[in-house]
């Protein structure tokens, strides 16, 4: 890629911001994302919904890189794919050739539905088979071949990943239909959900998730979901396997959610068997057997027994822990308890060693058949290795930062509905975990590793909080907080003094009613509305309740259960319209997802989501309170992460400038500026917009607010899913910079992004989405601002253009071509103005093209009076008729009929002088008009046409004697030239002499064509 990337600071020129205009902070996100990561910093950027942290991201980087250098953004939800894709689309108009890569995980895409495992042997055996020389495999044949796969994987091929080479080329993929594949998606990249379908839509189906990996090692920006470089285990190989093209050390890391940083370390490094892999690694003791290899386990000949001893107890233990759960708990879900160390299972030193003996020669074997590639570089190593790993780890560590705990989660959603409700042991996926439950080493190898590191959220405050979960003392970390973009005054922010969720108070009739009174306030919104409680328990509680209030407003309910199907429940939802969701914080709806387009008018959290306090939470406050003292210990441990959750439930609803709703806190503690208060983690904006009321106020509160907007569902009009369609997306306003400046920006840009020479009504007409037929030749309906300011005419463009003339943003360039018509550009004034977002001032048009004012007939017919005595007047004065008044005017006077000066004065267009001229006659058609024999609105054009014949001086003929084509029709192509003519520089009466007609004729004509008022 060529470089256009900026040296220093003082050179930042926002060559790769996609937009015209900035978002309010916009900049100086983008000035800290340059400054950090120039010089290899750390940075931990707070940055609410709506300051437009894609964008961001990529100007910030892109214009610190260096040429050798990548970028690589992790994150953990797919919605951010679809708006990371679109802003680098949007950046790569401006820089061609850029490339874009994206990986998945397998399991996402793989069209054989295989685990990590068996895609290693069919990968294996299919590369074998290529060498020796295969055909492809069309649909046909894979659909037959399918079937064989489930009966022998292991000697089975994958016909998916043979079609993604040559015939009889084990080497490179660029070649070919999969080449095409991979450059189309590093050029145009397309979501993971339709680049998969581009791979299977083909006569000779292929591997998507092969060819999303080919297109990394091509790119210079990469999106890979976190456990690509979080999970040590998958970052060995990705490192080993150089995918992405080069070093850690010449790749700027930016991890997105970045808030959900600390529990993803935790729960992908921590260590963990389950007891399934404790029944396979007795059997793999037993036999010997490994993958069909054999192991000699030899040195430990005699001493097996005592390995399948342990695994027996480990067996029986959690047998026995599970045994020993309620039934409710286990319906519950996951259940995560520590394990007293003295209960755990009864292991002797001696066991202990000869299993971690027995898996370290599993291990060296096993790696050496991998060297010598008989096994496939994919297959993990066996679950034994693992066991003996957590054990001996679970032995040994005695730091406080390790908890060891055993874990119950039902394996199927539909565990327990079962019509008997019995408990069935296999059904539940039992585990012994060890958990580090500090992230800073993990981060620190981030940190190390990579050329530079951005962490960045919406919900990162307070940074300071995060930084110490995070970073190590002593480690130079750069923090900013960017305000909330959107207005306040779209948005009611409440916070209810008398309700909570605290254990203590929730059988309390009282705080029961409060909560009720809660969500019966919120069911005052109109439109889609949300309650987020902190656990289903609650929820259930008052499910019912809410059932009741359904059927008195008529507004639906819609349940969140752990069994449902959350894309097709969000797109019910979202098309529903006015539906009640009932979700829990942390749940399937609190996170990742977009309820844009006021798919969510008015959410509440009933509530403060803390973790359940019980062994390992206490383990985790008393570890941080130890590190940190007493209450920052305890705010990061403890209410951290809940106040995190309830903003991200809350952060569901507004996801625009544009859109207005209604947030409610529903916990007294969220309002306490108490030590056990959480008001002081919540964001700023939150913080000074918060009303704190009591729950009875809530309802008259909420429908003051809206009676203030009018309607909600009609101010947030709803998008039903995201658009891919960046064109569109382009379009919605999306900025909160004041409408002239926006205007202006919009002008300027437009030109800027033009290919061609264009004149002003060109440029007027790409803006306002004409549909003429030089925008359809010349190809500009698909141009990144065409219809961008439809709101406005073609003659109202042109005159703010000319304000940009005059005010030197714009630049006008004269041409050779007949009409002299000039061109224009961009002033050095102009492009600056758009690179650090500058406020101009523009006049806006006062009356703009929707006006439109529709006659009853009686009323046409006092309008054709109207015309003729304007006719007669101007004749007199020989004037055009636009100067004694305009058709808009006219057509005023007629729909009001006034009925003295009075009325008449307080129209638009009429003015003193208007009055004193021509008033009388006017009061006197309308006064006509009263008693008048009514003509319909054909006589008076007749009436009309032989006025005019008697106030005409000169015959037809006489007139054409000095004016050749006067009061012939105007011709298509004779308007064209009139247009190019009235984009030179040509005076009125010499564009007149061009056509041979009367300078009013002229004026008339391009009234006509809206190019003058
Ligand atoms: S090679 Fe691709 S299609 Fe084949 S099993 Fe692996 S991931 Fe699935």
């Amino acid at each position: 890629m060529t470089n256009p990337h900026s040296s220093s600071f003082s050179e930042l020129e926002f060559r790769f911001f996609p937009h015209e205009n900035f978002r309010p902070h916009q900049r100086e996100g983008i000035e800290s994302i340059f400054n950090s990561v120039k010089v290899g910093n750390i940075l931990l950027l707070d940055s609410p919904t709506g300051t437009g942290k894609s964008a961001m991201v990529l100007c910030g980087v892109l214009e610190a890189m260096s040429n050798n250098e990548k970028l690589v953004v992790i994150t953990r939800t797919h919605s951010q794919y679809k708006i990371f894709i679109q802003e680098f689309m949007r950046v790569k108009r401006k820089h061609d050739n850029l490339k874009f890569g994206l990986l998945v995980g397998r399991s996402n895409v793989c069209p054989m539905h295989v685990g990590y495992e068996t895609c290693g042997f069919l990968r294996k055996n299919s590369l074998s088979q290529i060498k020796d020389g295969t055909d492809w495999y069309s649909e046909g044949e894979i659909i037959k071949y399918r079937k064989t796969v489930s009966d022998k994987p292991k000697s089975a091929i994958c016909p998916y990943f043979i079609n993604c080479f040559q015939r009889n080329q084990t080497t490179p993929l660029f070649d070919g239909e999969a080449g095409t594949l991979i450059n189309n998606q590093l050029n145009k990249p397309q979501t993971p959900e339709k680049f998969n379908k581009l791979c299977m839509d083909r006569k000779y189906p292929k591997c998507p998730y092969e060819l999303m990996k080919s297109t990394l090692s091509s790119c210079d920006v990469m999106l890979l979901h976190y456990h690509y470089l979080i999970d040590p285990g998958v970052r060995d190989a990705v490192i080993s396997s150089r995918w992405l093209g080069c070093g850690f050390e010449n790749i700027h890391l930016v991890v997105d959610e970045a808030h959900n940083l600390a529990p993803y370390i935790q729960d992908i490094c921590s260590l963990e068997f389950s007891k399934e892999d404790v029944l396979n690694a007795i059997k793999l003791v037993e036999k010997g057997e490994l993958h069909g290899v054999e192991y000699s386990l030899n040195p430990l000949k005699g001493n097996i027994g005592d390995i399948v001893v342990l695994l027996d107890d480990l067996n029986l233990f959690l047998e026995h822990w599970f045994s020993n759960k309620s039934k409710s708990e286990l319906l519950g879900g996951l259940i995560e308890d520590v394990i007293p160390e003295k209960q755990m299972f009864k292991a002797s030193d001696r066991s202990l060693e000869y299993l971690n003996l027995a898996t370290n020669l599993v291990k060296t074997q096993f790696n050496k058949r991998k060297k010598s590639r008989e096994i496939p570089d994919e297959i993990p190593v066996p679950g034994i290795v693992n066991i003996s790993k957590t054990l001996k780890q679970i032995s040994r560590q005695t730091e406080d930062r390790f908890i060891k705990t055993i874990r119950i989660k039902p394996l199927s959603k539909s565990v327990g509905k079962t019509l008997d409700g019995k408990i069935n042991i296999a059904d539940y996926g039992i585990s012994l975990r060890m958990i580090d439950i500090d992230p800073r080493d993990a981060v620190k190898y981030l940190s190390d590793s990579f050329k530079s590191l951005t962490l960045i959220s919406g919900t990162l405050t307070p940074t300071e909080l995060y930084r110490k979960l995070l970073f190590y003392d002593g480690i130079e970390v750069k923090e900013m907080s960017i305000p909330s973009p959107f207005p306040p005054e779209n948005r009611l922010m409440l916070c209810c003094k008398d309700v909570t969720s605290l254990r203590r108070y929730r059988d309390n009739e009282e705080n029961i009613s409060n909560v009720k009174k809660c969500m019966e306030g919120l069911f005052a919104a109109d439109g889609n509305i949300a309650v987020f409680f902190t656990s289903y328990g609650l929820k259930d509680r008052y499910l019912s309740y809410v059932q009741d209030l359904s059927h008195k407003t008529g507004k639906g309910v819609m349940d969140e259960n752990r069994g449902i199907d959350k894309h097709k429940f969000i797109e019910e939802y979202k098309k529903h319209g006015n539906a009640a969701l009932l979700a829990v914080c942390r749940g399937n709806f609190s996170e990742g997802v977009d309820f844009i387009g006021g798919a969510m008018n008015a959410v509440a959290v009933i509530g403060l989501p803390l973790a359940p306090w019980n062994m390992k939470q206490k383990k985790v406050n008393r570890y941080y309170e130890r590190i940190f003292g007493p209450d920052v210990g305890e705010e990061i441990a403890y209410y951290l992460p809940a106040v995190t959750a309830a903003v991200q439930a809350l952060g569901r609803c507004i996801r625009s400038p544009h859109e207005k709703g209604i947030l409610v806190l529903g916990d007294s503690r969220y309002c306490s500026e108490a030590a056990t208060g959480a008001k002081r983690l919540l964001p700023r904006w939150m913080q000074d917009e918060m009303q704190v009321v009591y729950s009875k106020e809530i309802e008259s509160l909420i429908k003051q607010k809206i009676d203030g907007w009018g309607s909600l569902s009609e101010q947030n009009e709803i998008i039903p899913s995201i658009k891919t369609d960046y064109k569109d997306d382009f379009k919605r306003a999306d900025t909160l910079i004041n409408q002239n400046t926006e205007t202006a920006h919009t002008i300027i840009s437009c030109l800027e992004h033009l290919q061609i020479n264009v004149g002003r009504i060109l440029l007027a007409d790409i803006l306002s989405g004409s549909k003429s037929k030089k925008i359809s030749g010349l190809n500009l309906a698909g141009s990144l601002h065409y219809g961008s300011s439809k709101k406005y005419s073609r003659g109202q463009i042109v005159n703010m253009i000319d304000q940009l003339i005059e005010k030197d943003y714009l630049g006008v360039k004269r041409s050779n071509s007949i009409y002299h018509r000039p061109t224009l550009s961009v002033t050095d004034k102009g492009k600056e103005a758009i690179r650090n977002g500058e406020e101009i001032q523009l006049e806006l048009p006062v009356e703009n093209k929707e006006e439109k004012i529709t006659l009853s007939e009686p009323e046409e017919i006092l309008y054709g009076e109207l015309k003729l005595f304007r006719k007669r007047a101007a004749l007199e004065k020989n004037l055009p008729f636009y100067c004694i008044f305009d058709n808009k005017t006219l057509q005023r006077i007629a729909k009001a009929r006034p009925r003295d000066y009075e009325e008449l004065l307080k129209l638009k267009g009429i003015g003193k002088a208007k009055l004193k001229a021509y008033g009388d006659e006017i009061i006197e058609i309308m006064d006509r008009g009263k008693r008048a024999k009514t003509y319909s609105v054909d006589e008076i054009e007749d009436r009309i046409v032989s006025e005019a014949a008697k106030t005409k001086t000169y015959s037809v003929d006489e007139i054409r004697g000095t004016y050749p084509s006067a009061y012939e029709k105007w011709t298509k192509e004779e308007e064209e030239k009139l247009i190019n003519e009235f984009d030179s520089t040509l005076s009125p009466s010499e564009i007149a002499d061009l056509h041979g007609r009367k300078r009013g004729a002229i004026r008339v004509r391009l009234r006509r064509l809206d190019l003058i008022d």
